[in-house]
């Protein structure tokens, strides 16, 4: 499934155009708290471009997306998570629900060992 960047939820975010609580920005990078956190903390971590999914990464990308991991890393660290979780729903079927690729970033609690 894809979705045209004028019609995204978060490119609309980027854009300015639906309001969010913005936890980090730069140049390529936003995060924001999840609507609905499934945790204390919950973040979302996007790049301003539109990518779809994880399987729209190309080889490119690639610094993009490892700074998403650095971000992640930033932002447990500036809200004192000892431990989080990091998250890439990826398709319908892996539960990926928004269309524009994010890293949920999820802390505050304990959260159970494995993935169940
Ligand atoms: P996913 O299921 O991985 O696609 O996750 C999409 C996430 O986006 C969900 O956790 C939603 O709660 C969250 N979400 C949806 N709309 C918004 C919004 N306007 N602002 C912040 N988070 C949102
Ligand atoms: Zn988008």
């Amino acid at each position: 499934m894809s979705t045209a960047a004028h019609e995204c939820l978060f490119c609309k975010i980027v854009a300015g155009e639906l309001p969010a609580n913005r936890l980090y920005e730069d140049d390529e990078l936003l995060a924001f708290r999840d609507i609905s956190p499934k945790a204390p903390f919950h973040g979302l971590i996007i790049p301003k471009i539109h990518i779809a999914t994880l399987n729209d990464l190309v080889p490119s990308h690639a610094a993009l997306a490892g700074r998403m991991f650095l971000v992640a890393k930033e932002l447990a660290n500036e809200h004192e998570l000892p431990g989080y979780r990091v998250v890439v729903n990826t398709n319908s079927e892996g539960g990926q629900v928004v269309f524009h690729i994010h890293m949920h970033v999820l802390g505050g609690r304990q959260m159970t060992a494995g993935l169940g």
